[in-house]
């Protein structure tokens, strides 16, 4: 079987590195393809939300999986990568960067990654899965909707002259997912990274909103159980297992 990063296509413009890994797919590319684009013009979050994609100074890349496990083990991805792109930024950068709980890295309560992974079902059955990353590495400003929320490597790197190099960066994230994803194939669950996952979620023990569209509370987070859902306890005692989907995360009093 191919091996992940085995394969890489690079454009300097797509519409969004997750739409070509699906043309891909779907032009029968085998598992472990790796899209980089330098920009975006339809960079894409979840909920059909965008994802700003400038030229010249960011980080957009997807994976192609075709997994041997189990539809049901597929949202546990968005978590693994999570995991691999926070290893790659400590290391490439000594930053104190945090998992936010599913899909986002942040530093400094900003966010600095988004990651989108979406599952495709074919006709005989059978599913891939696409895994997105928008990595803001050496981006100096933000747009006004986005500037309360939003940092990038550089501007988290205080006295930082010179910028980050995005192809190392990449290869590191690569580097630290197929090792990653190789130890969550073994068993089929995160158990080997709960620990090292819980010691960098940004909101463990804290005060945190759930916003359920089903309906929104608060608790506690205790941090993440093997099958990758948010334990959070309620102001009653009880806990909640909160499963990935469609869910966001927020501080009590702000963003993180
Ligand atoms: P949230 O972060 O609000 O909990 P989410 O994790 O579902 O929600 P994503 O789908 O990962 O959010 O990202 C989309 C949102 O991120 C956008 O609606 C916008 O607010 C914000 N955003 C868009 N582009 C960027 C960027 N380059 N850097 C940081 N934040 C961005």
């Amino acid at each position: 079987m191919k091996q992940i990063g085995d394969r890489i296509l690079y454009f300097e413009e797509i519409d969004s590195t997750n739409e070509e890994v699906k043309r891909q797919a779907e032009a029968g590319a085998e598992h472990g393809l790796l899209v980089v684009a330098d920009a975006q013009t339809s960079g894409k979050g979840r909920r059909g939300r965008c994802w700003e994609s400038p030229a010249g100074n960011n980080v957009f890349m997807s994976l192609l999986l075709r997994p041997s496990f189990g539809i049901e083990k597929a949202s546990m991805i968005t978590l693994v990568m999570a995991l691999s792109v926070l290893q790659a930024i400590r290391e490439t950068t000594e930053l104190e960067a945090f998992i936010k709980w599913p899909n986002d890295i942040v530093i400094n309560g900003k966010k600095v990654v988004g990651i989108l992974t979406e599952l495709m079902t074919e006709p005989d059955g059978s599913f891939y899965l696409v895994c997105g990353v928008g990595i803001n590495v050496n981006q100096r400003e933000f747009p006004e909707e986005i500037s309360a929320t939003a940092t990038s490597l550089l501007l988290e790197k205080m006295n930082e002259a010179s910028e980050f190099d995005r192809k190392s960066l990449t290869n590191k994230v690569i580097d630290c997912f197929a090792k990653n994803y190789q130890v969550f194939c073994k068993k089929e669950t995160i158990e080997e990274m709960l620990d090292e996952y819980n010691t960098f979620l940004v909101n463990r023990n804290a005060s945190v909103r759930v916003l359920d569209p089903k309906g929104e509370y608060e608790g506690v987070a205790l941090g993440i159980n093997p099958e990758g859902e948010l334990l959070v306890q309620c102001a009653d005692g009880d806990i909640r297992n909160v499963y990935a989907g469609e869910v966001s995360v927020r501080g009590i009093y702000g963003y993180v």
